[in-house]
């Protein structure tokens, strides 16, 4: 039997309890280091962003790590931040952690107000620049084909997904035409202290989590989350990809970390207990993945057959496309590992089996 979120849970430290920032202020959670909290309009409410003291080509100012999505209420927010919480400083530099709307899509507004760079992967950089053009945008025919081969095929969902061309440029309208590429192992001094970056993959095409080693703080981004497990899924752009082992993988490259370490997540409160969140990732995913080798062996599933045994609640569109992505991310695992065989029925659909 697994444990409820609220068990699991109660295995990490809050170090900050239930305090959360106020909108348009900024709670201090280590030195130099301020959290800042801001409304999504998404089944996943808020968005994590953090500001570090810094200096950077002599001038004394801020660091921005993330960015939420683009729309007013957004930049207002951020227009009272600048107010109240920058000591009159500017923001010398924004880092972006990877290319989903909710960090990167205000990254060209602040860097024009700021006049300054984006830092960020290479990959998701250009991803980011492809997907706020909408004639390539994400979703579209391209996403609505790859569903249907996965089993989502009735013709109501088909043409929702299609009609959801415009869903990334909405919400991400333009990126900076230029940028200062973030590499895994690089170091970036903010405030004087040594920052790392430390690559994932699995969620985002090149994520960046940073962490600072005399802070005792990791910026985990959206790799480690305390409560909710990180969305891992398989896209139409790379159709035969293993995210799953890729993120499952990549969690491991946090181990070396201190146990003690602080973790800023993307989304929940600041806590402790790295390890104990990393082991409980691995455990939910085998979980999944037994239940999943369980529905192959009786019957060869589509990835909306097993829609039902990783999801048992109802979904609407969106999160079924979610749901789809992660339920492909699962059997794609089995199937690279050569627990599952998949092969095409007469609608081409993807079928796997156990091998
Ligand atoms: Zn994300």
């Amino acid at each position: 039997m697994s444990l409820s979120r609220d068990q699991l849970e109660a295995r990490l430290q809050y170090p900050l309890g239930d305090a959360l920032p106020e909108a348009g202020r900024a709670l201090p959670v280590a030195p130099g280091v301020k959290w800042v909290r801001m409304g999504l309009p998404f089944a996943l409410d808020h968005i994590n962003l953090w500001l570090l003291r810094d200096r950077l080509d002599g001038r004394e100012g801020w660091t921005v790590v993330d960015c939420c999505i683009a729309r007013e209420e957004t930049r207002a927010q951020w227009e009272q931040v600048f107010a109240n919480e920058l000591d009159g400083l500017p923001v010398l530099r924004v880092i972006v952690t990877h290319m989903h709307p909710d960090h990167i899509g205000l990254a060209q507004w602040l860097c024009e107000r700021w006049d300054c760079r984006l830092w960020i992967s290479s990959t998701d950089y250009l991803m980011a620049r492809l997907g706020s053009q909408t004639t390539t945008g994400f979703g579209g025919e391209a996403a609505a084909a790859f569903f249907a081969s996965h089993g989502l095929n009735d013709p109501e969902s088909v043409a929702k997904v299609r009609a959801r061309a415009n869903y990334y440029p909405s919400l991400v309208p333009g990126v900076p035409a230029q940028s200062r590429r973030l590499l895994d192992g690089l170091v970036v001094t903010i405030g004087g202290h040594g920052w790392r970056c430390i690559s994932g993959y699995g969620h985002a095409p090149e994520h960046m989590a940073l962490w600072c080693e005399a802070l005792g703080v990791l910026i985990s981004g959206d790799m480690i989350l305390p409560r909710i497990s990180t969305n891992v899924s398989v896209y139409d752009q790379e159709p035969e990809a293993d995210a799953l082992t890729l993120f499952l993988d990549s969690i491991d490259k946090f181990l070396p970390l201190p146990e003690d370490t602080l973790v800023l997540p993307s989304h929940g409160r600041p806590f402790r207990g790295l390890h104990e969140r990393i082991r409980q990732l691995h455990e939910h995913h085998a979980e999944r993945l037994a239940e999943v080798m369980a529905a192959c062996r009786e019957k060869p599933c589509s990835a909306n057959d097993v829609l039902p045994v990783l999801f048992p609640r109802a979904l609407d569109l969106h999160q079924t496309t979610f749901a789809m992505g992660e339920a492909v991310a699962h059997l794609h695992r089995l199937w690279h590992a050569g627990a599952l065989q998949r092969s095409r029925d007469d609608q081409g659909v993807w079928r796997f089996k156990a091998a």
